[in-house]
């Protein structure tokens, strides 16, 4: 019998996101600079007579509505063999907060089964099943930065980037669901933000980063879900007022927040913030990009 696996789960922030006309499916196509961060959920898988996922942080199903749990149930039928495993999930991401917490967990365990099971499918062969899963799942599974495009299915990886000092805050008020802050964006605006455009910023935001001009790279932070979570959350433009005066270069809201994000020119910057914010009463960590792509520790 394999033995356990340990693996880890990174967040993920949306730094540029943009949102174009949803397609007659009803998914909305993205162009977005997506990045993994240090901030992560531990997923362990073991041997057990049936499914099971066992999850830390109150609120968060465990059952057929944890997308750990579904993970499981569809690559044990794609690949034809019982899910009999235990899934433990040890919950540091906040959740529901834009930060890709559930689907980060779902790309955990396919790659930690496709090992466990010893499959030995290929990346884009999972990536299939996990769009399935959910939009942010094929990106969770490869990790580090990319381009992301069409509804989450396009990644374009980027690599060689320089380390950025981040402050990542949640407020404690509960958050509005992603699906209502989409249906609200739709309901604001005559029509999508036009993504040939949208990919020629992100562009100018790769090309800061690269030249490593990061006053640049923070200025060119957007996302058009901002002003719908801004408006569901007015304790967001406290906090965004409050980064930006702490010297933060560029602040964005993450997905459909309320995670919020703020690129402070050095570490102790960064960990000042953070300690500021979490005194005033918000989830707070200083964290870095992730390079590494996700997967398994020891
Ligand atoms: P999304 O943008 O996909 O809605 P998010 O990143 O904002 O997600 P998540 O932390 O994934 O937020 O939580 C969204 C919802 O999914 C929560 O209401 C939660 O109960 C449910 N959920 C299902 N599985 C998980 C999981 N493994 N971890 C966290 N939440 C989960």
């Amino acid at each position: 019998m394999p033995q356990p696996l340990r693996l880890s789960a990174p967040a993920k922030v949306n730094l540029c996101l943009a949102v174009g006309d949803p397609r007659p499916d009803g998914y909305h196509p993205l162009v977005s600079l997506a990045a993994a961060i240090t901030l992560e959920d531990r997923v362990t898988i073991e041997a057990a007579p049936r499914l099971q996922v066992l999850c830390s942080a109150a609120g968060v199903p465990e059952g057929e509505a944890n997308l750990a749990y579904r993970a499981a149930r569809l690559l044990a039928a794609a690949a034809g063999r019982e899910p009999a495993v235990r899934i433990r999930i040890e919950k540091r991401i906040p959740v529901a907060a834009g930060l890709a917490g559930g689907s980060t967990d779902a790309a955990a365990v396919l790659l930690g089964l496709n090992r466990f099971w010893a499959l030995n499918w290929s990346l884009p062969r999972l990536a299939e099943l996990a769009l399935r899963l959910g939009a942010d799942v094929p990106f969770c599974l490869q990790g580090g930065v990319a381009l992301m495009e069409g509804v989450g299915e396009r990644l374009t990886p980027l690599q060689g980037l320089s380390p950025l000092h981040l402050v990542l805050a949640v407020p404690p008020e509960a958050p509005i669901s992603t699906a209502a802050a989409y249906r609200e964006l739709d309901r604001q605006r005559v029509r999508g933000t036009d993504l040939d455009q949208a990919r020629v910023r992100v562009g100018a935001a790769v090309e800061a980063w690269r030249a490593g001009d990061l006053a640049a790279l923070g200025r060119a932070f957007f996302n058009d879900l901002e002003p719908v979570a801004r408006r569901a959350q007015p304790v967001l433009n406290g906090l965004i007022g409050r980064m930006h005066g702490a010297g933060a270069l560029g602040v964005v809201v993450s997905g459909s927040g309320p995670a919020t994000v703020a690129l402070c020119p050095e570490p102790t910057r960064a960990q000042d913030l953070a300690r500021e914010l979490a005194a005033a009463g918000f989830w707070a960590e200083a964290v870095q990009i992730r390079s590494l792509p996700p997967g398994r520790f020891d």
